[in-house]
């Protein structure tokens, strides 16, 4: 038989079918609601989702060796879609003393105005996860961190910032609470992130 969680007898059998089909609709939401702000923008989903990601990332993620790795793509092809934008004045340069061909890449104002704006982008998948209640979120977010844990140990996706798998985690044990040895705090399951400034890879 075939397993794939897409033939749908293997599919109505299994939940956890199930779970990945669903998984795929929600992927397949964030594609259409970025596609419709970029046709608005005349610019690509890519283009839209780096400008989202300069806007809330630290000097030393803005470079294109980070951004390369952050969005899976080769550094030809994100090189061309931030001269694209530098074409759009949306982004500028701004080059490293040191060394002349590293760059660290900002926002221009309008740049900025139109990552605030798509930004919200995510806004009507957001609705029905405000109205579930405080357990259901963390469950919720636990499992899918643990899925996203797999997909980078196993090289599916290159980047993360988790507490999991952060050198300053110290995963809870029983009644014992999560605790970061870097802002010397617990951290209950809810609190837990997911794209940290401070996460520190393991060696
Ligand atoms: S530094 Fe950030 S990612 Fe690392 S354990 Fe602390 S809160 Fe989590």
């Amino acid at each position: 038989m075939n397993k794939s969680p897409f033939n749908l007898d293997q599919q109505n059998q299994s939940t956890d079918s199930r779970i990945i089909a669903a998984l795929e609709r929600i992927s397949q939401a964030f594609r259409v609601l970025l596609w419709n702000e970029s046709k608005e923008l005349s610019l690509s989903p890519i283009q839209i989702q780096v400008l989202i990601f300069l806007l809330h990332h630290s000097d030393e993620k803005r470079k294109i060796t980070y951004l390369a790795d952050e969005f899976n793509m080769t550094k030809p092809t994100i090189s061309d879609t931030v001269k694209s934008l530098e074409q759009k004045k949306l982004i500028r340069k701004a080059h490293e003393q040191n060394d002349t061909r590293s760059y660290i890449i900002h926002l221009t104002k309008k740049g900025k105005n139109i990552a605030e704006r798509t930004a919200a982008f995510t806004n009507q998948i957001q609705v029905p996860i405000n109205k579930l209640n405080a357990d259901d979120k963390e469950n919720l977010l636990l499992s899918l961190m643990g899925v996203i844990h797999h997909l980078n140990k196993t090289g599916v996706v290159t980047i993360q910032r988790m507490c999991l798998s952060c050198a300053h985690f110290k995963p809870g044990k029983g009644k014992q609470p999560h605790f970061c040895k870097l802002l010397n705090k617990e951290l209950e399951n809810s609190e837990l992130r997911i794209d940290c400034p401070e996460y520190q890879i393991t060696n």
